[in-house]
């Protein structure tokens, strides 16, 4: 049956930077969108390809990117990055020729900038979706503003020292290593991902109450309507898939069996890599810590050879096997929305972070890299939900724990993490800042199909 103009126009179609941080807000983001009427298009690479046959209600468009094994390797991500996008604008444009009439707008992840070209050739209006905080997003400017006065490498004894006119930051909480020289090709990626190009708006997965002076400096440099209508996980069903990994669901009814708020939860993401000395000292605090712990050891976490459970002795495992449990992927937000679950060690990546504060659970910030260290300081000095790791060893993992999970201080922290997520819940109900800026967007989409 034919269909009418305003039906053809529903369709909108999302293209995901294929690691997990990213995929699962722009699969969240393809399901809000789902709930509001639209026709859902998901053009992924072949590299980490969501699977189809968990979202049966979207359509699935593969990009041949040609990436290998090797090119996807952490180290190797800037070069990931360019292959992606010499490789895929062809077959996007392929489809996008033979959607065209049906597809009102095209919401992607900036790192994926051949959309743009592909958009603009096609006379399709495009949305950017970011994935972190506006926070986040800001602090760059701060480094280029650094780079422009000729400041960068700092010296190290520099590093603690606030940053002029970006509070609350300091040197070391900037997304880039303000102590060395920072590689050209890094600036061109950062300088890639923070241009919004020729896109109609900005959708964020953030709430404006906690990213509201953020959000505010940063309408001055895109000047296109922001929607920020997060948290994604918690306005989309709870059981949607989004994990690339199989998360092991044995660790909740080993949480069933534990005192609430006794368990701390120990992850650092999909990405982060660490040494053999700092897993060490991690298991050595853990287990010290004598508090109960669910730790995720996912098998890329070390950057040696061997998976992480195997370099950690048996002494260890048999020694804690009363204490804790090791999973390689855990059902994250069901874990930190277990009563059970009084504390995460984290790497402080967004989603793990909106995760957690939506549950109340306070955090105990070990960052890695990146909008990280962003989300880290915000955590402990503007929202004082969590605790700072001074440095990763056996002595100061087992304080902080401690801390968290039995003194006065980590009392108050639960406070405020409670308190927070009652402000994230209102901000999602009818009324609250996020659903009426969904509102909004619907009505914005449905504006750009003409
Ligand atoms: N995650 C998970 N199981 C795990 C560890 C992580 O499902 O065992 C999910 C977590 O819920 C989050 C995502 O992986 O949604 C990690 O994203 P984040 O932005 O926190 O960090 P990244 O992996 O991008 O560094």
């Amino acid at each position: 049956m034919e269909k009418s103009g305003a039906e053809r126009r529903r369709g909108v179609v999302l293209v995901p930077y294929p690691f997990q941080g990213h995929i699962t807000p722009m699969l969240q983001l393809a399901s809000i969108l789902h709930s509001k009427g639209f026709s859902i298009f998901i053009a992924h690479t072949q590299f980490n390809s969501p699977n189809p046959s968990s979202h049966p209600d979207f359509t699935f468009l593969p990009l041949s990117d040609h990436l290998t094994a090797a090119d996807t390797s952490f180290y190797n991500l800037l070069n990931a990055h360019s292959i992606m996008n010499k490789n895929c604008k062809a077959p996007f444009e392929k489809y996008m020729g033979e959607m065209q009439e049906h597809v009102a707008c095209i919401i992607y992840d900036s790192i994926m900038n051949f959309v743009d070209v592909v958009a603009n050739h096609l006379n399709i209006p495009t949305i950017v979706l970011r994935t972190n905080t506006a926070a986040y997003m800001h602090s760059h400017f701060a480094v280029f503003q650094l780079l422009e006065q000729n400041l960068i490498p700092l010296p190290e004894s520099q590093l603690e020292e606030a940053v002029p006119k970006a509070y609350p930051l300091r040197y070391k909480d900037l997304p880039l290593s303000a102590s060395i020289e920072i590689p050209e090709v890094v600036l061109d990626f950062i300088r890639s991902y923070m241009d919004i190009r020729s896109s109609s708006a900005v959708i964020w997965n953030t709430i404006d109450m906690v990213d509201h002076e953020p959000l505010q400096k940063l309408q001055h440099h895109w000047q296109v309507p922001f929607f920020t209508i997060g948290p994604f996980h918690k306005i989309v069903p709870p059981e949607l898939p989004t994990s690339l990994m199989e998360e092991d669901n044995s660790c909740l009814s080993w949480l069933d069996k534990q005192a609430p708020d006794s368990v701390i939860y120990v992850s650092l993401g999909s990405l982060a890599i660490i040494n053999e000395k700092e897993l060490t000292e991690m298991a050595s605090g853990l287990a010290q810590s004598k508090q109960p712990f669910l730790w995720v050891l996912r098998p890329s976490l070390l950057n040696g050879s061997k998976e992480a459970t195997e370099y950690l002795r048996e002494d260890f495992q048999n020694k804690t096997r009363e204490q804790g449990l090791i999973v390689k992927w855990a059902p994250q937000k069901k874990v930190l929305a277990h009563r059970a679950v009084g504390g995460f060690l984290t790497h402080c990546g967004w989603n793990s972070t909106l995760e957690s504060i939506c549950e109340g659970v306070p955090l105990i910030c070990r960052p890695c890299f990146s909008d990280q260290n962003v989300n880290a300081r915000y955590v402990t000095y503007v929202w004082r939900v969590g605790l700072e790791l001074e440095n990763v060893s056996e002595r100061s993992i087992e304080r902080a724990i401690n801390t968290l999970m039995v003194g006065e201080e980590g009392k108050k922290l639960r406070q405020r993490a409670i308190h927070m997520k009652k402000e994230i819940e209102h901000s999602i109900n009818s009324g609250g800042s996020s659903y009426e800026s969904l509102n909004c967007l619907v009505d914005f989409i449905n504006s750009l199909s003409g």
